[in-house]
This record gives C-alpha cells, structure tokens and sequence, in this order.
C-alpha cells in the first residue's frame, strides 16, 4: 500500500469498515491455502490492498455456513427480518461517506458517483425491507368442499451472487437485500477488482444484528470459486450480473443441478432522438445515459440514434457538453469522467474507436484526458454506421457514436437490430409515436424522454441475451421464493 493511500484509508471515519479478509460463517478469514490477490487503484494503478484468494474448498465452508444458517434464517419472523434490514439500511445511510471512499478507490468512480451509488444501494434494502412484510401466499377456491388448496411462499434456500466491479455495492444490495427479506442465506463472489466494497458492507450487515452465515463472502479469482458455486446441490439459485459471456456459461453449468437463475447481462442500449425532440432534454439524457460510470454501464446507451432534421443541431450541443468534460481520478473534485477499470477496457474502447475511424466516422468532440494506460477520452463520434464494431459490441466507455436515420421505422428496426436487450431510450412529443416506439422496442426497459431507469420501485432486467429475471421492484422478492401448492384433504 503506497503513502498516499493508507493516507486515504487512515481518514476513514470508521476504518473498521475497510477489511481485507473474507467473512464465512461469522468469521472472518484468509484463504486455506494463504493465497492472496492484490486490489489496485485504477487512477494509479496502486495497490490498495490484499485479500484472499480462496479455493473450492474455502467456497464449499462458505456454502455450508450458509446452509447451517439458512435453518434458522428461513425461521425469523418476517417483521424482524425486516428490522434487521432496515438497521443495514440505516447504517449505509450513517456510513455513506467511508463507503463512496472506499469504492471510489477501488472502482474509479468520481466521488459524487459514489455516493450515488451508496445511496441507491441502500434503496433496495430499504425497499425489500418493506417487501419482506408483505410476503403473502394464497387461498385457492377448490374444486370440492372436503378440500382446501394453499399456496405457500418460501425462501428458495441457499443462494449464489456473483457480482461485477462497475456497481461494486448496489449490485450486491439488489441481490442481497430481496434473499435475506425472502429468508434464503447468501454466498457472495464479488468481483477481483472491487471486492472491498462487499467486504465492509458485511461490516455493517453483522453491526445491523443479521446472524454469523446469513452473508458469507468468497473473494478471489474467479473460475474455481465460480465452478464450485454452480456445481454445489446445497445451492438452489444463482444471482449473477455480468457480461453476458460469463452468464451463459454459468447457465451451463448450473443445468446439471437445476438450479434457479437470475441473470442480468450485457446490453446495447440503442438512445433514438427524434426530429421533434426538445433538443436541450435529449442533450442532457444522452449525457447521463452514455457517460455516468465513465460508460460502464450496462444501461448505458450504445448507439445514438438521430433523426436527419435535429442530427446537426444535436452533434453540436453533445459536442459542446463533452469537450468541457473534466476527466481524472474520481477523488479530484470537478471530475466527471474517472479512470476505466483497467488497461484491457481502455484497450476494447480504442478498438472501437480505430475501427470506427476506419470505416468513415469522425471525431467531433473530445475532452482533455490524462496520459495514463487507465483513461479514455470521452468522444462524440459522427457518420458512424451499423458495420462498425461499436454498433454490435458493448464499448464500455465514454464514446457516444452518433447514427444517421430518416424514418421511425428505420430507427426501430436498427434499435432491435441486435441479440441484446436491456435497456431502451428515445425522445419525442408525439404522443402516437411514444406508445408505438415503446411497444415496438424489444427491451426489458424503456426511457421514453428521460436517460434514467433505475430505481428501487421499477423492474430491472432484459429480454433476449440480456438476461433472465428481474430485480428490484415487487418482482424482485419473487425470485427468491418458492410456491408450495399446500392441499389439506378429507375436511
Ligand atoms: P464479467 O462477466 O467478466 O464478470 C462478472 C462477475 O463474474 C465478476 O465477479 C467476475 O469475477 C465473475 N466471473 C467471471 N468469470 C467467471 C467464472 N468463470 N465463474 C464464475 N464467476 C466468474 O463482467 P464484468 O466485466 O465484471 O462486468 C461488465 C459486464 O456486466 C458488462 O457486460 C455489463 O453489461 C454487465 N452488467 C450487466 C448488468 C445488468 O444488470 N444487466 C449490470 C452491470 C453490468
């Protein structure tokens, strides 16, 4: 760890929130073998930290924990599942400022982004808090008066969540909090280059009262961890959000136990501007879509689709946002763009961009970056066509590739045009058109003028090699339950 950030680490308000070993079973722990993988900051490339690098075998500790403790968990009265929640809640809110430290330096994320996601992180168990009250089964009316027929919600049981490094908390809390609320247990597999961020959330999860082997966390590399977690039968479900690549194979490998899935995955998030969109909103949709997280969203728009009558007007207005984009570590104030996560993310967006560049597009606006293997140019790229690798693959970053069309039904057909289907965006005021465009779109989300989608209260999730399932929301819980038909004859 460099000076300047166990200086960082030292101003901590609780610095018993940054830890560096994994937690199974109440314990806190190194790996069996003692191995270990290092954490870096990627606007220095620093190491932060250690923390184990754990095997099957420590994965197989943690998933009996969990299945001790699922005995009991499942057994909690509702109302004080969701006290307990609740005080997780609350202690996020308390600690919202070490948390958007500690993630901002694992993670790059400019610090006011963090804090963000801190608190949208803590949204969700706020929500499925309030959700683990209202847990109801059903009486089903019976063919015949000697018979009742029940339908009873239990908690799946053990369950898997493996998470990525672009939203190092909120994709944790989107899981965790509708398990626990529902009465399954949890075996967490952070991502290798954010798994500090899980770590001092479980801090405050054993702070909050949940019990020793409710949470248990497995961090390290990930294929063994990975393999053991699918092949397991104690594990009932997965929870998995990631590249899409990563998902099927681990749709593979969980076919053999037949476990429940959820999976959110890659995206290609087409942004449609119509020629009678107020060009000012779409100007600030198009920025918080495309470039929040430096682009590293799933969500984030991929393709900026406009319409010829407000195509130059819109490149102008985009270009002007984005040149005065400052961009560097997330910790300086005034930045907005912060580093990637790592050089082979930085490598994919200048991939993009060569080839874009290649076959016809233009540079039409770009923000001074530092030098650095770790920083990517936010750039607004015009003429840019659906034969460009931009227009198929995720770019992951912050290039807005600008897409001529001239008619509504061009537009959609180039915005399905893909095996994706996460999220959706366009802009109008007709009103004919919205409803047409928002049904036409295959996508499990829509923006219809607005660049903002997720919250707590609204069904996250996608169609087609999107995913599978949905988070948040009151579908949320649902994927932590089971319904047991209860028939109760001879009455
Ligand atoms: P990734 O698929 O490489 O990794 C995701 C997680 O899976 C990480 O924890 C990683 O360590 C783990 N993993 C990788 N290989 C594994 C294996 N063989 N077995 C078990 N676990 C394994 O994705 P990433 O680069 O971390 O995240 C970016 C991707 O995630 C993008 O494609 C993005 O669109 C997607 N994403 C989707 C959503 C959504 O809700 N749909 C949200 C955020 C990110």
């Amino acid at each position: 760890m460099t000076n300047a950030i166990s200086d960082l680490l030292a101003g901590l308000k609780d610095s018993d929130l940054f830890r560096q070993q994994s937690v199974i079973g109440g314990v806190w722990c190194d790996a069996s073998t003692g191995k270990t993988i290092e954490v870096t900051d990627p606007a220095t490339s620093q190491t932060i930290g250690m923390v184990p690098d754990m095997s099957a075998e420590d994965t197989r500790r943690a998933i009996e924990a969990a299945e001790a403790a699922f005995r009991s968990w499942r057994q909690v009265p509702n109302a004080e599942r969701a006290a307990k929640l609740e005080r997780w809640f609350t202690m996020m809110e308390t600690h919202t400022e070490d948390l958007a430290l500690i993630l901002t330096l694992e993670q790059g994320k400019p610090l006011t982004e963090a804090r963000g996601e801190i608190i949208y992180g803590a949204s969700f168990v706020k929500w499925f808090a309030e959700e683990a009250r209202r847990i109801e089964g059903g009486i089903i009316p019976s063919p015949s008066t000697d018979r009742k027929i029940l339908a009873l919600k239990e908690p799946v049981g053990v369950s898997a969540i493996i998470t990525p490094w672009n939203f190092p908390n909120a994709m944790i809390t989107r899981k965790v909090a509708p398990a626990l609320a529902a009465g399954c247990t949890v075996v967490i597999k952070p991502s290798d280059f954010t798994p500090y961020s899980a770590l001092a959330l479980a801090v405050l999860a054993e702070r909050a009262g949940i019990p020793a082997g409710v949470i248990n966390i497995v961090t390290g590399l990930p294929a063994e961890i990975g393999a053991e977690l699918t092949a397991n039968p104690i594990v009932r479900k997965l929870s998995f959000t990631g590249s899409t690549r990563v998902g099927s194979l681990l749709m593979a490998q969980c076919a053999p136990t037949v476990k429940r899935l959820s999976l959110e995955l890659g995206g290609n998030a087409p942004f449609i501007v119509f020629d009678d969109a107020d060009l000012d909103a779409a100007v600030e949709g198009a920025i918080a879509s495309k470039f929040r997280n430096g682009g590293q969203t799933c969500v984030c728009s991929n393709r900026i689709l406009v319409q010829s009558g407000i195509y130059d007007a819109f490149a102008a207005k985009l270009s002007e946002r984005v040149s005065a984009m400052k961009v560097g570590s997330g910790l300086e104030s005034g930045v907005v763009i912060g580093p990637m996560i790592n050089s082979a993310a930085v490598e994919k967006i200048n991939r993009h961009v060569t080839d874009a560049l290649a076959k016809g597009a233009t540079i039409a606006a770009s923000a001074e970056t530092p030098e650095g293997s770790r920083f990517a140019a936010p750039l607004v790229l015009t003429g840019c066509t659906t034969e460009m690798q931009l227009a198929s693959e995720e770019t992951f970053g912050p290039v807005a590739p600008l897409f001529r069309f001239e008619t509504e039904e061009e537009a959609v057909n180039i915005a399905n045009d893909t095996p994706f289907g996460l999220a959706a965006y366009f802009y109008t005021r007709d009103m004919a058109r919205a409803w047409r465009v928002g049904e036409a779109l295959e996508s499990g989300m829509v923006g219809l003028n607005t660049g903002a989608i997720s919250m707590a209260v609204s069904p996250f999730g996608g169609v087609k090699q999107s995913g599978l399932g949905r988070e948040g929301a009151r579908e949320g819980i649902e994927e932590y339950l089971e319904t047991k038909a209860f028939h109760i004859g001879g009455l």
